[in-house]
């Protein structure tokens, strides 16, 4: 950043009719991101459109015994190099019959006030009682030691959320969940190659891991869910939450004790993803690097941080998280800082978004009355604070990185002048 280059523009001619205002793509400028320089998630090709054909072509679209379900089952279990793999509906479900496997070891779940609440849904749905604690502000990961300090005879599991392609490795709450019975469930469903050895080059110690294979995660596949685990009676369950009769051995004998959620895997999405699993190691390597590339040229802007470790090589990188600073940045606290910096970098061109904004029991109401945002000041702090690049992945690549960064620059070089706009351009929709 040179910080002798006049970029001011005098506009007062402009139909701004304001003094010194840059040329902010939000304010008429010219945005740095060209449109059609990014490329959305989950990135179509062809070998997509082939790998539907090849489900077509079979007369066959449905069952969980499908070949193709198999084969997405065994091929992601050996990607993983540790797991078996059941196929489900959605992440959701996945989440489901872990919890409901371990519904009876008690009567509540420890998770982080800052998750998804598709996530957290099915503890009610297992007839549990959620039970929150705050998060740490540097992986967004839930608190090992508050959620250690929780655990006791009530507790049935914790729910070990890994957000934004972070690997939530708590392993002191690992150690005292085993050493009193708690399940350890873990919902990757963000994180896929947290099913990989990378703590310290070992596997999660973990009953259950829920991955979702929805097209906006890395198998972008459409509508798909996996439960992975090496407990032979928890795959089992899956059949018992999910199928009404035993097709999984091709014959049609109707189960006396199905749950019949019906979570079966729709096999059109179980190809897509099928055909992404030999390129995910490829995929996750550009994620990372893009990641790394982009931090490198953003990294030192005042009153930026990163949500999420830029030289852990581990890490799935979904999207690309960051909170700001606003004290840093001469704004005042609360969330209009944020929306404000997220408005200027979007009109730039900048894939940027918005997250959720409130805790999760915000978005229950089933739990709501029962909990308090000023308990969760580290949830509340990131939630009014952070946005995320998304369309890391590739094909976008570090010349795609550098666009974005060049926008980051321009907004942060803009904000000493159009800070005092901040409501003008908040209001906007
Ligand atoms: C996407 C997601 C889920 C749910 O997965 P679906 O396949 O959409 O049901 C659960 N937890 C987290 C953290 C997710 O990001």
């Amino acid at each position: 950043m040179n910080k002798n280059v006049d970029f001011r523009v005098d506009t007062r001619a402009g139909s701004l009719g304001h003094k010194c205002v840059l040329p902010l793509a939000f304010f008429g400028g010219n945005p740095v991101v060209p449109k059609g320089s990014v490329t959305p998630w989950p990135a179509p090709k062809k070998k997509h459109l082939d790998a539907l054909g090849t489900v077509v072509g079979s007369g066959k679209y449905h069952r969980v015994n499908h070949p193709v379900v198999s084969g997405v089952e065994q091929s992601l279990g050996k990607w993983t190099g540790n797991w078996t793999v059941r196929a489900v509906g959605s992440g959701t479900a996945a989440v489901h019959v872990a919890l409901d496997y371990f519904k009876t070891r008690g009567s509540r779940v420890i998770t982080g006030a800052l998750n998804w609440p598709g996530a957290v849904g099915p503890i009610s749905i297992s007839g549990l009682q959620p039970e929150f604690v705050d998060v740490n502000l540097n992986l967004a990961g839930l608190d090992q030691h508050a959620a250690a300090g929780r655990l006791g005879n009530s507790e049935a599991a914790v729910l070990i959320t890994h957000l934004f392609g972070n690997n939530i490795l708590v392993p002191e709450l690992r150690k005292a969940a085993r050493s009193q019975g708690v399940a350890i469930i873990d919902d990757i469903c963000q994180s896929i190659a947290a099913s990989k050895n990378i703590a310290d080059g070992e596997y999660l110690d973990s009953d259950a891991l829920a991955l979702s294979g929805n097209g906006a995660k890395h198998l972008g596949a459409g509508e798909l869910g996996f439960v992975l685990s090496n407990d032979t009676d928890l795959i089992d369950h899956v059949d018992n939450v999910s199928l009404t009769s035993s097709s999984r051995n091709g014959a049609r004998v109707f189960s006396p004790n199905s749950q019949g959620y019906n979570y079966r895997p729709n096999v059109f999405s179980a190809a897509v993803a099928a055909s992404r699993i030999d390129g995910l190691d490829k995929q996750l390597d550009k994620r990372r690097t893009n990641a790394i590339v982009l931090w490198h040229l953003i990294g030192d802007l005042p009153g930026l941080l990163p949500l999420f470790n830029p030289y852990d090589r581990h890490q799935s990188l979904l999207n690309f998280p960051v909170r700001i600073d606003p004290e840093a940045l001469g704004l005042p606290p609360g969330p209009q800082s944020r929306d404000f910096m997220v408005k200027l970098l979007h009109a730039e061109g900048v894939p940027v978004r918005v997250w959720l904004t409130k805790p999760v029991f915000e978005f229950l109401p089933e739990v709501r009355s029962k909990w308090n945002s000023a308990d969760f000041p580290n949830t509340v702090k990131l939630l009014d604070t952070m946005f995320y690049v998304s369309e890391i992945a590739p094909p976008n690549n570090p010349d795609v990185m550098k666009l974005f960064a060049d926008a980051f620059h321009k907004v942060w070089e803009a904000l000493p002048f159009v800070a005092g706009r901040m409501s003008e351009v908040t209001a906007e929709a």
